[in-house]
């Protein structure tokens, strides 16, 4: 077994920045859990805790039914995977991996029997006799987590072990350690800048914002219904769009944006919803996929006309950006055919997919 929680857990460097503010998680047993977030949000800083590197300033972190404030990073039984993985240059990926459990004295035979084992897992069994410089980027990395690996800790941890991978390998390195969470059934945190990461990666995604948790949840939920403006922004790419304006009633209910250049009647569960919010600020947000081309009918849909700023085939779609109203927006559209900038284009925005924020707090409203 191994869990990992952390209880109001604050970090404050020199007396003045308030790294973590208040940070309770729970990680269970076999959990992947993703620590995302822009940089200098706090990542780092809370996996450091985790591991014993970075003193608490306040609150509680338990490792299964052990508080560990005070345990040194050797006795907490964890093994951290970071960005810069330096490997001794002078030493074969067989001793590499060896030399953590040599220091710790182990036998020849253990140490033989666990290089072994972490090498046909990590498919590195022909490279055993190979100096780092020899090995690929991806390969390198590889040698890193088979360190780790070998001391068969409680609880993994990844400090953005992806960052100096080109894309091509960080998507295959993506997989692998998926793999690996699943072959090995460990506990694993990882942090991440990287939202696609975080969200195929992830059993359960923490977003932190300027030290402080913004949501928990699991991936599709984060992605379906974020907490507020921020996931919502953060979480998927393109981003989403948001539009900023007020709820009128005039008859029935309204979304007025704020350059008066669009008015969308609300369907009737929005109305129940935004009814408090009648003559107050909100901003609505719509996902780049809910706005689609507008052949494709949609009886509960706003339509737009636009004129198209930019066209991006990738292939299996298309990423047009164009204004609604004063608003620079974009959109995935599944279509074949081809698009050109200053095309007059028919847009429809699928009303059910709409997402509302108070314009204030910039919470969901729901
Ligand atoms: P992230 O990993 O999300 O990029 P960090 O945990 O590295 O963020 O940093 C969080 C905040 O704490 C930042 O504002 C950073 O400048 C500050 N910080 C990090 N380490 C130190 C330190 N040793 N001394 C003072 N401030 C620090």
């Amino acid at each position: 077994m191994a869990e990992v929680r952390l209880k109001d857990v604050s970090k404050i460097y020199d007396g003045k920045v308030k790294a973590i503010d208040s940070v309770s998680i729970e990680i269970y047993d076999k959990e992947f859990v993703v620590l995302v977030g822009p940089s200098g949000c706090g990542k780092s800083t809370l996996l450091r805790m985790i591991a014993g590197l970075e003193s608490i300033s306040d609150g509680d972190i338990y490792i299964d039914d052990n508080l560990v404030n005070e345990l040194s990073p050797k006795d907490r039984d964890i093994a951290m995977v970071f960005q810069n993985y330096a490997l001794y240059p002078h030493m074969t990926v067989y001793e590499n991996m060896a030399f953590g459990l040599k220091i710790r004295k182990f036998k020849k035979e253990e140490i033989k029997k666990r290089v072994e084992h972490a090498s046909d897992i990590l498919d590195l069994e022909e490279l055993l006799h190979r100096k780092p410089k020899a090995l690929s980027g991806g390969q390198r990395q590889r040698v890193a987590i088979g360190r780790a690996i070998v001391r068969k800790p409680k609880i993994f941890l990844f400090d953005e072990p992806l960052s100096n991978l080109d894309a091509k390998l960080r998507v295959q390195m993506r997989t692998e350690i998926s793999k690996l969470h699943h072959r090995l059934g460990a506990t694993i945190v990882y942090v991440t800048h990287d939202q696609i990461e975080a969200m195929t990666m992830g059993d359960k995604i923490v977003v932190l914002k300027d030290g402080i948790i913004n949501q928990i949840s699991a991936p599709m939920n984060l992605y379906n219904h974020p907490a507020n403006k921020f996931v919502a922004g953060f979480i998927g790419s393109p981003a989403m769009n948001f539009i900023r304006g007020k709820i009128i009633s005039d008859s029935e209910l309204f979304f007025v944006s704020t350059d008066n250049l669009i008015k969308i009647a609300l369907l009737t569960e929005q109305q129940e919803i935004l009814k408090k919010y009648t003559n107050e600020e909100v901003t609505i947000g719509i996902r780049p996929e809910n706005i689609i081309p507008s052949k494709l009918i949609n009886e509960n849909s706003y339509k737009i006309t636009t004129t198209l700023d930019v066209v991006e085939p990738m292939g299996n779609e298309t990423i047009i950006y164009f204004k609604m109203g004063e608003n620079k927006m974009i959109a995935r559209i599944q279509s074949g055919e081809v698009l050109r900038v200053n095309q007059s284009f028919e847009l429809l925005i699928n009303l059910e997919y709409l997402h509302f924020f108070d314009g204030k707090t910039e919470k969901v409203i729901e």
